[in-house]
Formats: C-alpha cells, structure tokens, sequence
C-alpha cells in the first residue's frame, strides 16, 4: 500500500481536504519524519510539503519510496533539488495562482512607502492631525522610473500593474523577453542606476544569494526605494540596512528577510521602512488556490498521469 505523507501546519479546511483525498499520514516539521516506524516511512511515496525548514538528502533518504515531493508555493528553494534528483524524486510546486497576490502587495508597499502612508495613519491616529495640522508632503509615486530585477511570472505581473501607474519599466532577466518597449538591462548595477524603485522577483536559493549586492544598491541612489517580495537571501541584507540607515538610500517594502520571523532588530529602528510579515501570498482565495494545485499534483502522481507543475 503506498502513502502520502503531509508535512506542515495546514488550515483546518486544506487539512481536510487532504484527508479526503489522501488519508495521509501527518508530521509537523521534516524532522519528524525519523519518529515514524519503518513500515511507515518505506509505504510513504508522496509528501505534501508546507513549511519553511530544508527538506534535503537527509530526509529523503528517511523516506526510501519517496516518488513525488509536493510543494505548497511557489518557491522551493528549502528543497534540496540535486538530492532529490539523485534519488528519483519529482518535485511540483504552486506556481501562477499566487501571481495576483503577490503583485498587488509589491504594488502596495511601494506606493506606501512613497506616500508615507503608515506615518501618516499614525499622524491621524495620534490626533497630531488636528493638533498639529496637515501631515507633510511626500513623493509622487505614478509616473516614476521603475526596475524589476527577475522579470518571471511575477516580475511580469508587478510590471503590468506598474505600467499601469504610468512607470518607466526597466527589467533584469536572464535573457531578454518579449515586452511592449520595456528596458531590458543585462546588469543589475546599471539597472539600479537607471531608475528609482527596485523591484526584487528573483526566485530564492544559492544562485541568487546577494545578487541585489551592495554595488547594486549604492547604484540605486538616495532617491531609491528596494521592494523585496521574492527571499530574504537574494539581497545583501546588511549593506541594504547600512544604506537604510545612512540614507544612503531613501527607503524599503519589504516581504521578507533573511532570519524570519526573528528578523535583525536594525529594521525595527527605521522609519523608512514598510515592513510586513512575508504576507505576499496570503489570501483566503490564493491560499486555497495553492493548496489545490498541491492537491491536484500528488492526485495526478496517484493516478499515474503526467504532473501538473514540475520542477525538476
Ligand atoms: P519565476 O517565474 O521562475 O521567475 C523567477 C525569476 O528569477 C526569473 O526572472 C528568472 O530569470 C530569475 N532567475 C532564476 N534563476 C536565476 C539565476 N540563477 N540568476 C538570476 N536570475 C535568476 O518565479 P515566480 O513564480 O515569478 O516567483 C519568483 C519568486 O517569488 C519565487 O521563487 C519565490 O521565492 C518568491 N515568492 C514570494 C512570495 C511571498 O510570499 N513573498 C510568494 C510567492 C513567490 P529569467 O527571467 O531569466 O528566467
């Protein structure tokens, strides 16, 4: 008999949907797989994965029939995809449901940023309004230059919505696409230095650790403003919080960082900063879009059908 195994803190309704399809059998985090008996773990040939702890050669080899490795998100880089390679494993992913989201909260940190928009909900809140009079000026978000550093499926959705705003758009990508007379730049030192907001939609994992480096932000200038909605790891966070501090840069919307949710306490002292809780996602509608698309792969794996959303 084979089984699938669910890994992760699942809503009650994703759960449950799971139970029905699948009758899993349920750990918290990957380290908890090695308290499963043996029969167990060798009956176990898929895993729905949610979480954000490494799945790696060590687990996989816990689970010796593992067949498919299901990931609730987009993004898998806690997936060890050489290790999985080695062993046979196929790994899916939740990719283009969450595109909406995620696009629509970039959007939104950028313009909150620019419009000082927390500060001057606080200014209300404090009654500094009617004490104090008007909030001060602050910067005109439509109508600017803007660079999408990583222009995937994303990427593309954020520049849609920017274009929109009547934004400039320049973009970094591995190779050029097809745009409506987009800027495309080969290096992210002169993208930077092109435009006013930096838009980071790189996926995650070694190839992408620091690639906004601080050559990079130093290029982007005392006006810009980084929006970080792909992973903590992609920006040199250290230099990011020096220019942070220094001005040296004029701000940041950012949905994610590189020690979550204990994140370094340098962000909390800066009010430059929009900051949120990796949120990006985190809609009732795309949530449950994700769930079922992980669902959907680990049926289609059962039934012996093709996958829907490979990555490897
Ligand atoms: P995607 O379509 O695969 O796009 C990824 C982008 O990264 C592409 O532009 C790609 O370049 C670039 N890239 C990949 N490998 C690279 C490398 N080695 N060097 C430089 N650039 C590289 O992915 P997506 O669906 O847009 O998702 C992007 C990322 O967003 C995910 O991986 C995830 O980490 C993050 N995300 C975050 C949240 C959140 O809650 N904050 C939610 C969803 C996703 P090319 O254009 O040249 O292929």
């Amino acid at each position: 008999m084979t089984k699938t195994l669910a890994i992760g803190k699942q809503t009650e309704t994703d759960l449950s949907a799971l139970k029905d399809a699948f009758d899993p059998v349920e750990v918290t985090v990957p380290a908890d797989i090695s308290s499963l008996d043996d029969a167990t773990r060798a009956a176990i040939t898929a895993v729905a994965y949610k979480g954000s702890h490494a799945f790696g050669a060590e687990q996989m080899d816990l689970l010796p029939n593992l067949a498919l490795l299901a990931n609730y998100g987009v993004g898998f880089d806690t997936i060890d995809i050489s290790a999985a390679n080695a062993r046979n494993i196929k790994v899916t992913n939740t990719p283009d449901v969450l595109n909406d989201d995620v696009a629509d909260l970039a959007v939104a940190m950028a313009i909150m940023q620019r419009r000082e928009m927390v500060q001057a909900s606080d200014w209300v809140r404090s009654g500094k309004w009617a004490e104090k009079g008007a909030y001060r000026l602050n910067t005109k978000f439509s109508g600017g230059t803007v660079g999408i550093v990583g222009l995937g499926r994303i990427g593309r959705d954020i520049a849609d919505r920017l274009a929109a705003f009547k934004m400039e758009i320049h973009y970094f990508s591995r190779s050029e696409k097809v745009t409506p007379g987009w800027t495309y730049h080969t290096d992210p030192v002169a993208l930077a230095g092109a435009v006013d907001t930096l838009v980071v939609a790189l996926v995650g994992g070694p190839e992408t650790v620091n690639f906004v480096s601080a050559q990079v932000i130093d290029a982007l200038g005392p006006k810009g403003v980084i929006i970080n909605i792909s992973r903590g790891t992609t920006i040199d966070e250290a230099a990011m919080l020096d220019a942070l501090e220094q001005g040296r840069i004029a701000g940041a919307g950012l949905d994610v960082f590189l020690s979550e949710p204990e994140i370094d306490p340098r962000f909390y002292k800066l009010d430059n900063v929009v900051l949120q809780p990796h949120q990006a996602s985190g809609t009732h509608a795309t949530r449950a879009a994700m769930a079922k698309l992980q669902r959907d792969n680990i049926a289609a794996f059962h039934a012996d059908e093709p996958l829907l959303t490979p990555v490897n």
